[in-house]
């Protein structure tokens, strides 16, 4: 049986992520392959450093990619980082809160959490307090939870951390590329993120950041320098980190000097990653901020001109995603099969406590621009009426547009 070649059809994905790639990022992931230590490659691999350098705000020496999706740069990061007995002090305000610490659960790290409820964040002074209690080893946040559209503030963190002798972990797979993400400034140890959402490229590969203090004690965690001999394995001097591919220590080997064989780099993800960040700083950072603040502001605008709520607290939105309560009556299903069948625009879903009751409307990357943010809109108010929701035509795009312009 002879299938037909891939022929998918255009669709604007203004969901929370995935999102449609720059299509600088898919002609660069056309290019002929490399070795992974060919030359060329390497070289690559030092320009893709130096690239997300500035995007993550930092100067950490080891700023490179983990081959995998985010989730595989936050594993590789928990697993490396946390040695066993390690309390673990996780900031819990949505589902990817929860990721961290199923992942951690893993480990088998002891966790304890403060925990904001869904469409909050927590105060930095809660924080500090459980800090303080607790006394962990390894404190973990997430920066903008598309699970409930909020976004931590996590100035003033790092130097929390430090003091109480912690190390700090972030997943900023979601604002990577659209908001600030101050690494430095900060002062957190280990930032990752991931393509396909404000950075407009495909999933796949997933940037990450290491201060130099988290890799000495990632390093010391090495069994062996110049990879596995069978006298260290019979000697039981084997492995400390639970994990071959998201063994950190031997990915940093391969992105240093010493290019020690770990698993073949993913190649064409790398080209895709390194044109996302050349697409991202081309543009300029400050600019690329202001156009995912735009259309924020314009989705949040034109749903409440339309008559509809806007789920969570309003002083902590993320710019790039925003949830819209599905209103009384509306099957939210049905306008989300409406948008994809008669307009091609796909809308997102929710998870836990707010399955069923909201939309989540993405606008990022290549598609936080006001034409698709227009379009969005304009479809779902012919797609409201059409589900029996009476709201006034013209208003949601009307607002779309003011917002974005004002
Ligand atoms: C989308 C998202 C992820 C996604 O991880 P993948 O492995 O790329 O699916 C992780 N964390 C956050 C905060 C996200 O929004």
């Amino acid at each position: 049986m002879l299938f037909g070649e891939i022929d998918p059809p255009q669709r604007l994905l203004m969901g929370p992520g995935p999102v449609n790639a720059h299509p600088r990022v898919l002609r660069a992931m056309s290019a002929d392959l490399l070795g992974q230590f060919d030359p060329e490659m390497t070289g690559y691999m030092e320009q893709v450093m130096a690239l997300y350098r500035p995007v993550f705000g930092t100067d950490n020496r080891w700023t490179f990619l983990i081959d995998g999706t985010a989730r595989a740069a936050i594993e590789a990061s928990l697993v490396s980082l946390v040695e066993p007995g390690d309390t673990v002090l996780v900031i819990d305000f949505g589902r990817f809160g929860l990721l961290l610490k199923e992942i951690l659960q893993r480990i088998g790290a002891p966790i304890v959490s403060v925990e904001a409820p869904w469409g909050q964040v927590m105060p930095m002074e809660a924080i500090a307090a459980a800090i303080e209690r607790h006394g962990p080893r390894v404190v973990a946040s997430v920066h903008g939870d598309t699970s409930t559209t909020m976004a931590q503030p996590l100035a003033g963190l790092g130097d929390l951390c430090r003091r109480a002798g912690a190390y700090s972990y972030v997943d900023a797979t979601a604002t990577l590329g659209g908001m600030a993400i101050d690494t430095d400034a900060w002062g957190v140890d280990i930032v990752t993120g991931g393509l396909q959402k404000c950075l407009g490229g495909p999933s796949g590969s997933a940037p990450i950041t290491v201060s130099d203090r988290a890799a000495e004690r990632i390093f010391a965690r090495r069994h062996v320098e110049q990879g596995i001999r069978r006298a260290d394995i019979a000697d039981g001097r084997g492995p400390r980190i639970a994990s071959n591919y998201f063994d950190l220590a031997m990915v940093m080997d391969y992105w240093s000097e010493k290019r020690l064989n770990h698993h073949t780099e993913a190649t064409t993800m790398l080209y895709g990653a390194r044109e996302c960040a050349r697409v991202a700083l081309g543009e300029g950072l400050p600019a690329r901020f202001e156009r995912h603040a735009r259309a924020g502001a314009s989705v949040t605008a034109a749903a409440r001109a339309m008559g509809l709520r806007v789920f969570g607290d309003d002083a902590h939105r993320m710019t790039n995603v925003t949830a819209i309560h599905i209103p009384e009556g509306v099957d939210g299903e049905a306008v989300r099969r409406r948008m994809r069948e008669d307009f091609e625009i796909e809308i997102g879903t929710a998870f836990g406590p707010l399955a069923g009751k909201v939309w989540r409307i993405g606008a990022m990357g290549y598609n936080a621009m006001k034409h698709k943010v227009a379009l969005t809109i304009g479809a779902l108010e012919a797609v409201l009426r059409a589900e029996g929701y009476a709201t006034p035509p013209g208003a949601g795009v009307d607002a779309a547009l003011a917002a974005w312009n004002g």
